[in-house]
């Protein structure tokens, strides 16, 4: 990832930057063009969300009507993002596409948003179809293969091959700071993993599990080839107060988010 030119508190996806179609970006847990305040994009937290969205929308010369929430329910659910979506949630939770973790769309001047704090932002784009996804895939999400879901119904819906897909996987809690216990971790190794590894026993009878290498793993599985997929290596936790880190107690959150021109 690199800093904005634009903006110094926002960075960019290396995968994209050739995409003249596409914007994306992922924001930090400062304001896009100053060192003061807490930007906040989530729904709870401190409360100036709002104020901060219309930030952000200006910081790229767009408005609330281009942007697209989902409540994110640690699901693989999906939902295929129309004109009639637009601004979903800006403003209001109850008004955000509802028991949802993946967006996608075809449609230019949507702007697909996923927050985050700990889990991983994954963005998608596929550009001989011109389609964008934005997936919010933490440990449940990785379970269920959000990312592979995500994937496929670009593949199915779209008809894109796997292996145009482009894949930018955001700041995220990394696998030495995502420690769980025993049950969870049993939990997680409920389904079959593509690479080793991904559950390792710590020395204090804990476990760590990697969400990265679970999604890079699936998507090779699918056909998205290695150099295709961007993997950032700051972690929310042990990176805070860049970012915001459930495990820290943070209750904001920061957000990546990809739009079609
Ligand atoms: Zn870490």
């Amino acid at each position: 990832m690199y800093v904005s030119e634009e903006h110094p508190n926002i960075l960019q996806f290396d995968i994209f930057k050739d995409s003249v179609d596409i914007l994306n970006f992922v924001t930090t847990s400062l304001p896009p063009d100053s060192d003061n305040g807490v930007f906040n994009i989530g729904f709870s937290g401190s409360d100036d969300f709002v104020v901060n969205r219309v930030k952000l929308a200006l910081a790229w010369g767009l408005t609330p009507e281009n942007f697209v929430f989902q409540t994110q329910a640690h699901s693989a659910n999906y939902h295929i993002v129309t004109r009639e979506d637009a601004g979903a949630g800006f403003y209001l939770k109850q008004n955000a596409i509802q028991d949802n973790d993946i967006l996608i769309t075809n449609q230019p001047g949507l702007c697909l948003i996923t927050r985050s704090a700990d889990c991983v932002p994954v963005l998608m784009y596929a550009p001989k179809q011109k389609v964008v996804a934005a997936i919010h895939s933490g440990r449940e999400g990785c379970r269920l293969g959000a990312v592979v879901k995500a994937a496929e119904t670009i593949h199915s819906q779209f008809g894109t091959n796997y292996g145009d897909i482009l894949v930018g996987i955001g700041p995220h809690i990394c696998k030495k700071c995502y420690t769980v216990d025993q049950e969870c971790a049993a939990n997680y190794n409920s389904r079959q993993y593509y690479a080793p590894d991904i559950v390792q026993p710590t020395t204090d009878g804990l476990f760590t599990i990697d969400l990265k290498k679970t999604i890079i793993s699936d998507l090779i599985h699918l056909g998205i080839p290695m150099s295709n997929i961007e993997h950032c290596n700051l972690c929310t936790k042990h990176h805070a107060p860049s970012f915001f880190s459930a495990r820290n107690g943070d209750q904001e959150r920061f957000c990546a988010g990809i739009m079609l021109l």
